[in-house]
């Protein structure tokens, strides 16, 4: 029988492929900021909207469709415009809908940034925010029963790998009139499909494993066609998060290896998990794939896979932190994640570093935390660094 819907891995190499008169195999990058009418009167049904010419590449450009393409394939949404950076797609996908007077519902463990437009960005604009524990469907519950716009959460969670339940609390945010939007950075969507799962828009910040080699910045937004063409396009094309077309092909290109890439993450980051887990200098160890995570049961229902991204609590002060951290020679100190090369941080004084004590110790993130982004190098090589660093703990 004839397949007519291909697995995604083939979608990663040629969905969205949109080959000009010359026929290039690779996807050609169009360096251009305007673009050319036949006639005056084709320009006006242009900006009528009764054409589909390109007008502006801050309203889009044939490199970053064939990118936004890719994605919405891989993805499986209706829609899908690409951003110059992850939180610009998070920024626009609040502030094209929300007004003053609006209610969104957020789960407290979230990026810095995320954190830092929920908490003082949005208030200031009259837009009531209430932030709880994700992870308590009786929070979401009770923070649903007022009336609220926008339910906006990370699973897992950055730096503590906790989950929220997405078809559940989908399901609640619905029954609210709330619009559930995902970031789903760090699962990726070959390991979580929230639009499956119940939401109704996802956000990435393509700048970490869809990139995936640490070069550039990018973001997503994903949804239907109501949301993404009606309410989300008309405000990114006059706002200007458009990404730059250079930066589009260069993660068109990357999508193509994508799947091989998080594979091999993956499967390292289990490995060293595990090794962690048992290790004496290690007092806990967060990651999805390890049934010790309090939420194991529900990583396995929502989750293929458990992502690359690990935490772990040191059985010392913050000073030993910094030594272990200090002692990698393999392994990077740096706050970006999703890279090919391992990366490693003290989330306390560096991406978290902009929230107080108080909102730290709600969070349970504490000095004693390190976060793993597990890269492309060999599993051995890197247990051997991570192993030699806490040795100096001894
Ligand atoms: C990095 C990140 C963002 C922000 O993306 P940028 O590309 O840095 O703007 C948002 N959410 C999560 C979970 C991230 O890891």
């Amino acid at each position: 029988m004839k397949k007519t819907e291909s697995d995604i891995e083939t979608k990663l190499v040629r969905g969205g492929l949109l080959r000009s008169a010359h026929q290039e195999t690779s996807e050609a990058l169009y360096m251009t900021s305007g673009f050319v009418y036949e006639s005056a009167e084709q320009a006006a049904a242009a900006f009528r909207e009764e054409t589909d010419n390109f007008v502006y590449a801050r309203y889009g450009n044939p490199t970053v469709s064939m990118f936004e393409n890719r994605l919405a394939l891989l993805e499986g949404a209706e829609a899908c415009k690409a951003t110059g950076t992850g939180m610009a797609a998070v920024f626009a996908v609040m502030a094209c809908q929300l007004e003053s007077g609006d209610r969104i519902v957020a789960s407290r463990a979230l990026f810095g940034a995320c954190y830092v437009i929920l908490t003082q960005t949005l208030p200031k604009w009259g837009i009531d925010v209430e932030l709880i524990d994700g992870t308590d469907l009786e929070a979401w519950a009770t923070a649903l029963q007022t009336p609220t716009k926008m339910v906006f959460f990370e699973s897992p969670s950055n730096p503590l790998l906790e989950l929220v339940d997405v078809a559940a609390v989908s399901q609640m945010a619905h029954a609210a009139g709330a619009m559930v939007v995902v970031d789903n950075v760090f699962a990726t969507a070959l390991h979580q499909r929230p639009l499956e799962l119940g939401a109704d828009a996802v956000i990435y910040s393509t700048t970490k494993h869809i990139d995936g080699q640490g070069r550039l910045m990018g973001g997503a937004v994903l949804g239907d066609q109501t949301f993404i063409k009606d309410i989300f396009t008309p405000f990114y094309r006059q706002t200007g998060a458009a990404i730059s077309a250079f930066n589009a092909w260069v993660m068109l290109k990357s999508l193509e290896t994508l799947s091989l890439r998080i594979e091999a993450q993956c499967a390292s980051a289990a490995r060293i998990a595990t090794m962690l887990a048992g290790h004496k200098a290690v007092k806990n160890v967060r990651y999805p794939g390890l049934a010790s995570h309090p939420q194991y049961d529900l990583a396995c229902k929502q989750m293929s896979g458990f992502g690359s991204i690990i935490a772990f609590e040191i059985d010392g002060d913050e000073a030993a932190s910094y030594r272990v951290l200090n002692e990698l020679s393999l392994i990077d100190i740096s706050n970006n994640l999703g890279d090919s090369k391992s990366l490693a941080c003290h989330p306390y004084t560096t991406t978290h570093s902009s929230l107080s004590d108080e909102e730290l110790a709600l969070l349970g993130i504490s000095r004693s935390h390190i976060r793993l982004s597990v890269g492309l190098e060999s599993g051995n090589d890197l247990i051997n660094d991570i192993e030699q660093a806490l040795s100096i703990l001894r």
